[in-house]
């Protein structure tokens, strides 16, 4: 049963049955997948920090089809303001590669990414970012402001945002409603 109850594609079980399902398997290229199977798998993630007590964010990276990243929010466990989701899931993906810069590499987050995000997003060459649900706090593509087609910076990626928004934004309300 689907958390928004209407793409079937966020639900990371049909995203992904090879796997169990736990995570995203590393570097076991599916090509193929939709947007939304492959949020389906953000959003696992983003459990996975919820489970810990941070606020629920998730990220994956991917190349090729293949998952070569992922990442959940953690700066409460890490002690590290900068352990943002995406920022984690960089990190392996770099690891994974053995390259500072992702050329050709999709980042898939439930939250629109932040503007520190967003400045390694620009530093790590990323291709393209999709995101789940906007971030009216902090969002810098497309909320606060968007730097990812700015012409006086010297890269920029193509963006979609909304994928699974609705699922993403749920995690995020039952988390701090749960706190409250
Ligand atoms: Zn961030």
């Amino acid at each position: 049963m689907d958390r928004d109850g209407t793409r079937s594609g966020c639900d990371r079980k049909q995203a992904w049955p090879a796997a169990g399902y736990g995570a995203a398997p590393i570097g076991h290229s599916v090509p193929g997948l939709s947007d939304e199977e492959y949020m389906a798998l953000a959003l696992f993630e983003a459990e996975r920090a919820a489970h810990v007590g941070e606020v629920p964010v998730g990220a994956i990276v991917v190349v090729g089809g293949a998952v070569v990243g992922r990442g959940q929010n953690r700066p409460i466990a890490s002690a590290d303001p900068t352990a943002h989701a995406e920022i984690v899931a960089l990190r392996e993906a770099c690891r994974s590669i053995g390259n500072y810069r992702l050329v050709g590499a999709e980042l898939f987050v439930t939250v629109e990414p932040c503007l520190m995000c967003v400045g390694a997003l620009l530093q790590a060459r990323m291709t393209r970012v999709v995101y789940g649900c906007p971030d009216p706090k902090g969002g810098f593509l497309g909320t606060l402001g968007d730097f990812s087609r700015d012409s006086r910076l010297n890269h920029a990626f193509a963006v979609r945002g909304g994928v699974c928004g609705d699922a993403a934004a749920t995690l995020l309300r039952e988390f701090f409603r749960s706190r409250r």
